[in-house]
């Protein structure tokens, strides 16, 4: 191989279009790989609230089940209270005796009512926890079951793709030894500095396909001839001309899908450069 000194321009572009078509194809790959797991990381968040949700509802349940065991000990106590106090009335001496006795008497009888209010109420309260416990385990059971799905598509995913990126690594590290290193840290520098990962891309419309600024029919007409290294005024990436890159089609397809990501967050220069179509 000629050293990278030795190269032709037109050479130098189609290296590093080769270059940001596969980085674009491993882009894709990590988006992919990147979605599952954020999914599997929310449903394992939602299951562990779930978990925590009814762990507090059983808690909840038992503390009101012991209230009305006790308000139940309450009632038996008096009910045997009133049956001694009964019993005693049967053998009053006299007024002031009976009266204290009827006095407690009533008293019991009050305790047990109240008691039997208490124990409805919170019976209540228990019954409709009872039901929210319930939802909550249905819900915990159908998220945990949602999980395992996604655990597995997640580990089919990474199996396949993991194969793909070592292919696209292979590939990734010989076009990349094409590349003088000056030209190749300015490409991963720019590459570095957008979200979509464009460093080179094509003019579509006359427009940057990164930025989709305006260019210049001068400057078109000069990226055209693959003669000099040129690059977009507003957003510095490495303008190339797509037809006379010999590039394969599933490359393509990446750079679009990115080009394409890249017009979702500029919507506003997208629907400008339609408009204008529609008008030409
Ligand atoms: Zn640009």
């Amino acid at each position: 191989m000629a050293s990278n000194k030795d190269q032709t321009v037109a050479e130098k572009l189609q290296n590093l279009h080769d270059l940001q078509s596969i980085d674009s194809e491993m882009s894709k790959i990590e988006i992919l790989k990147g979605e599952l797991p954020m999914e599997v990381k929310d449903l394992e968040d939602e299951i562990a609230g779930l978990e925590t949700r009814v762990a507090r509802l059983e808690s909840n349940i038992s503390e009101l089940d012991a209230v009305v065991s006790k308000h139940a000990a309450n009632i038996k106590e008096a009910e045997a209270l009133i049956e001694r106090y009964e019993k005693q009335m049967d053998n009053v001496k006299n007024n002031r005796e009976y009266d204290a006795l009827s006095k407690e008497l009533e008293l019991q009888k009050l305790e047990i009512q109240l008691s039997e209010k208490k124990s409805r109420e919170i019976s209540g309260q228990n019954h409709s926890k009872q039901e929210t416990l319930v939802a909550a385990n249905e819900r915990l059971a159908s998220k945990k079951s949602e999980l395992d799905t996604k655990k597995v598509e997640l580990e089919k995913i990474i199996e396949k793709t993991t194969k793909d990126e070592e292919k696209l690594q292979r590939k990734r590290d010989k076009a990349q030894k094409k590349i003088e290193e000056r030209l190749l840290k300015a490409y991963n520098r720019i590459r570095d500095s957008y979200r979509n990962g464009l460093a080179v891309v094509s003019v579509a419309r006359n427009s940057c396909g990164g930025c989709f600024n305006k260019i210049p029919p001068q400057v078109q007409l000069e990226i055209g001839m693959h003669k000099k290294l040129i690059v977009c005024e507003h957003c510095g990436r490495v303008l190339v001309n797509a037809e006379m890159m010999a590039s394969n089609k599933a490359a393509e397809k990446a750079e679009k899908a990115a080009a394409k990501a890249a017009a979702k967050e500029d919507k506003a220069a997208a629907t400008e450069d339609k408009t204008e179509e529609a008008g030409a």
